[in-house]
């Protein structure tokens, strides 16, 4: 099996989920690697260690704005020269935008959502859940090259201690991949780990009673070293941003501990956290669904308990 995997790279590292599908490639057979935009040869080298036997790089002028298209003349250029069976990616904005385009531009198949690929009587084969993760189901192509994206969170990089021959290559662009232009980039202001990387994640839920209510969670958050994760009912409300919502729709995430503060345990948030080492619980209502699957379960207010749990870890630190 033949894979590339498009890595993704942010303030001058290579970003956790293409890494932990390009290992999860390399142990499945050949992979490569391809970093686009600036500064792509200064890490491109790093991705030998998660497993890649080599790595494409191409910073030109056209791809320094992160914007799909060009990406995907790039791509197409590389599938093109190397024939790879599979191009496989670590779901993000961008690369959902991406595979898709390269779907379309090669009228391949493209898998998503997809939490482990394995090799079956010489073909791959990837692992989806469905019906709200009710069920696990197994998931083919029927052409070539097999696009495959991969659920953030749900492989996580292995230094294999490797290193990888980085190899430039000049794509083929289109005109109309390059028509669009970035006007303005933004970016949020945030401390601490984010909710993909964060060991520690303490999440609050509607029980919260108001935004308000997130400054305990972000104490705790802070007193832990973790980050702070949402439900979307308090995301739809406003209370906090999208960024930090786990679940069906939002983040999945697996981190060793995951406190969970006024959520009722919702099959949709359920499915974004469900990997997490320590799952604990605290909420008033004994009945509420999250106390079926949590370890460790408090019942009561959390408006007490998380404020004296903040002070306890402090004094500890
Ligand atoms: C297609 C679809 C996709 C969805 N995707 C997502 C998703 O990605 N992520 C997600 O989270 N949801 C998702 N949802 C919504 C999901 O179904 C739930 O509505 C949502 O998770 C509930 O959020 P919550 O637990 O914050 O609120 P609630 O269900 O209202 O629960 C609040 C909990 O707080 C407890 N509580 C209240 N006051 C206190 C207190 N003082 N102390 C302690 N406990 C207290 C209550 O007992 C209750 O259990 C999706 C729904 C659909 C239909």
């Amino acid at each position: 099996m033949k894979s590339l995997v498009f890595l993704e790279h942010y303030h001058g590292a290579l970003e956790k989920g293409g890494l932990g599908v390009l290992g999860k490639a390399a142990s499945l057979g050949e992979a490569a690697g391809v970093v686009l935009g600036e500064g792509a040869a200064d890490v491109a080298s790093v991705a030998g260690a998660f497993g890649a036997a080599k790595v494409y790089v191409c910073d030109s002028p056209e791809l320094s704005s992160p914007l799909p298209q060009p990406r995907v003349d790039a791509l197409a250029t590389l599938v093109g020269e190397t024939s790879p069976d599979a191009v496989l990616f670590g779901a993000s904005v961008l690369s959902a935008d991406v595979a898709s385009g390269l779907a379309a531009r090669l009228d391949a198949g493209l898998n998503w959502d997809l939490t482990d690929l394995s090799v079956k009587d010489g073909d791959l084969v990837g692992t989806r859940p469905a019906l709200g993760d009710s069920v696990i189901v197994d998931v083919g192509w029927k052409g070539s090259p097999k696009l495959g994206m991969i659920r953030s969170g749900a492989l996580d990089p292995v230094e294999s201690g490797g290193s990888a021959e980085v190899e430039p290559f000049e794509p083929t662009f289109s005109d109309f991949s390059t028509l669009a232009t970035l006007v303005e980039q933004t970016q949020e202001e945030s401390s601490g780990p984010s909710i993909e990387d964060a060991d520690i994640i303490v999440a609050g839920g509607r029980g919260l009673g108001s935004p308000e209510g997130f400054t305990i969670i972000e104490e705790l958050a802070a007193a832990l070293g973790g980050a702070v994760g949402a439900t979307r009912a308090v995301v739809d409300a406003g209370w906090y941003p999208y960024a930090t919502q786990v679940g069906q729709t939002g983040k999945t995430v697996s981190p060793r501990l995951y406190i969970a503060c006024g959520i009722s345990g919702a099959i949709q948030h359920k499915v974004g956290m469900q990997g997490s080492g320590t799952i604990v619980a605290i909420n008033k209502d004994p009945n509420a669904p999250i106390f079926d699957f949590c370890d460790i379960g408090v019942v009561g207010d959390l408006h007490q308990i998380v404020p004296k749990l903040t002070e306890l870890v402090r004094s500890r630190g």
